[in-house]
């Protein structure tokens, strides 16, 4: 038997009118915005009158192990989950980020989730949406040319040609853009300058679009952004520029949420997209909250492992926006667990059940740091075909030791049922009301001791290396204002240190912060650790490379 493709199931699905799946979630047909006659967005009058009726439901978070090249699946087993608590009877929404292209062409694939558990259409999501990307790229972009065309006619604000920190972006992985010359060619074209490209999921202008709650919040913050430093090494803003109002109206429609279904038919909100290494990694705080405001539980994605995209959402979104959630799931496999263990990508076929006990190390630690924040935890093992009894039963008796259930899932093959274990579990915590969620570090800690406290408690590294530099920037940001902001450290996903080879729960290691960046937008500090890259490249053999137009003109190999 061949298994279907995540596309071919998709493919296969009946797709309610997106109206049917609105009235679901309590969404009225004068508050949709119809993308098509599956997607919508949600009138942010609709969203601003539901939050005048405040908050109902609980939020439960779903996260994961350290990833691995034998992949986690925490999108899918969010959807999974969110489709087994409706089948149960509660009013579930799930609350997504929308995929980047960088990913859909280069290794990872879409971000819909996979199997019997996913949210539709598929192509549509994963490709060009609803607009929001072009529209967060163009903000990004329109600030970038007023940034040289302020240079060009005069330079009133005195802005010092060498110290311009905005970069322009792009939604794709292009390492050729990383370090780029602008404005060569004469005179009429400017003063060259060095420039370069983030990625568009990593830039400033995504995380603000996903921590706004309104658009008058969101004009507020895009004015913040610090786009240079003058000579005296005084800020200048996108607010000096008068680049404010303009970016705010390219962003005006994206703001507003979108909605889609599961192959089960559950509202899922989709919006916003920050990568979780080099950003922070969740969706919108306004769809998280919509979601709230309708439903009785929420469910919700944040990004690569539970020290970079968890920590994130619960340090910088959480605090943020005021939202507490009310349980965490952290999601495993028996796969990369055992490659947690030292087992090669090759050798995961055959049963290992030492490596897997080995490996739980990595899960057992990312459990241990989602308790630090106070909040009750579950792990959702999630099934592969090639898994046994015996390597179940040793992350079952790893977690037992910890007090925490590890329950098996199989929403990838069987769709709600498979999940509806990890629902049970899951509001059963919500039931328990012990969740007392505290962020990791207070706001009036320093930048450096913030960055400090992460790298310890989360990473359990012994110390964090910050050069004289960067530790004289991190006193700059405090000395302008902006001591009391959370931190966002960017570093590699595959490990708690910043080496991706150090697999497990490595201890005792170094971090090495090699360049901070004010987001003063965003309201967080970027520090840099180790070789990450605002701007990814692709791969030798890139997914873009399968990815295709079959005969009646469908999209092919997209996964
Ligand atoms: P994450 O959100 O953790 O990055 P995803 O949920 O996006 O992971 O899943 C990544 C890929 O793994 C998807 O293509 C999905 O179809 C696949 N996948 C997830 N769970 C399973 C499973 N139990 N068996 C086989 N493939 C799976
Ligand atoms: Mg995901």
């Amino acid at each position: 038997m061949t298994i279907p493709t995540d596309l071919e199931i998709a493919r296969a699905a009946t797709l309610l009118p997106i109206r049917e799946i609105a009235a679901r979630a309590g969404i009225p047909e004068e508050a949709l915005e119809p993308y098509g006659r599956h997607k919508a967005k949600v009138s942010l009058d609709f969203v601003a009158a539901r939050r005048a009726e405040g908050q109902s439901g609980k939020l439960v978070l779903v996260t994961g192990i350290s990833p691995t090249a034998a992949g986690e699946g925490k999108t899918t087993t969010t959807i999974g989950l969110g489709d087994a608590l409706n089948s149960l009877g509660a009013r579930a929404m799930i609350a997504l980020r929308e995929p980047s292209l960088g990913p859909c062409f280069g290794v990872k694939g879409g971000a819909t989730g996979g199997g019997h558990a996913q949210v539709v259409p598929m192509e549509e999501i994963n490709l060009h949406f609803t607009g929001d990307f072009h529209a967060i790229t163009s903000a990004n972009n329109l600030l970038a040319a007023m940034v040289d065309n302020h240079l060009y006619w005069g330079n009133e604000q005195g802005l010092d040609a060498r110290r311009v920190v905005w970069r322009r972006a792009v939604d794709m992985n292009d390492r050729a853009l990383r370090s780029v010359t602008a404005a060569l060619g004469g005179v009429a074209n400017g003063f060259p300058r060095e420039d370069g490209f983030d990625i568009t999921v990593a830039s400033e202008v995504m995380a603000v679009f996903c921590l706004s709650r309104d658009l008058a919040e969101l004009q507020q913050r895009l004015g913040r952004i610090v786009v240079g430093y003058r000579r005296d090494g005084s800020a200048v803003t996108a607010h000096d520029l008068k680049a404010d109002g303009a970016m705010a109206a390219l962003l005006r429609d994206a703001l507003a949420p979108n909605l889609v279904q599961t192959l089960a038919g559950s509202p899922a909100l989709v919006h916003g997209g920050p990568f979780a290494n080099i950003a922070h990694g969740c969706n919108s705080v306004i769809a998280t909250r919509l979601a709230l405001d309708l439903a009785d539980v929420v469910v919700t994605e944040a990004g690569f492992g539970a020290d970079l995209g968890a920590e994130k959402f619960l340090d910088i979104k959480c605090r943020q926006a005021g939202l507490s959630p009310s349980a965490c799931v952290v999601v495993a496999t028996v796969r990369a667990l055992k490659m947690h263990g030292g087992v090669s990508k090759a050798a995961l076929g055959t049963e290992d059940v030492a490596a897997v006990s080995r490996g739980t190390a990595n899960l057992r630690r990312h459990v241990e740091n989602m308790q630090k924040f106070g909040l009750p935890v579950v792990v959702a093992l999630n099934r592969f075909t090639s898994d046994t009894a015996a390597e179940i039963g040793a992350v079952r008796d790893a977690m037992r030791a910890l007090g925490v259930e590890a329950i098996l899932c199989t929403h990838w093959s069987d769709g709600a049922e498979g999940a509806a274990d990890l629902a049970r579990a899951v509001q059963a915590l919500i039931a328990g009301g012990t969740a007392d969620f505290a962020p990791l570090y207070n706001d009036h800690l320093s930048l450096a001791g913030k960055i400090e406290t992460v790298a310890r408690e989360i990473y359990h590294a012994a110390s964090v290396s910050i050069p004289p530099p960067v530790a004289a920037k991190l006193r700059r940001f405090e000395e302008a204002g902006f001591a009391h902001v959370p931190v966002c450290i960017a570093k590699t996903q595959y490990s708690f240190s910043a080496d991706p080879a150090l697999l497990g729960a490595p201890e005792g290691h170094v971090l090495p912060l090699r360049e901070v960046r004010l987001s003063a937008g965003a309201g967080f500090v970027v520090a840099i650790a180790g070789e990450i890259m605002t701007m990814p490249g692709l791969p030798r053999r890139p997914a873009a490379e399968g990815i295709g137009l079959d005969a009646q003109g469908r999209i092919d190999g997209l996964f």
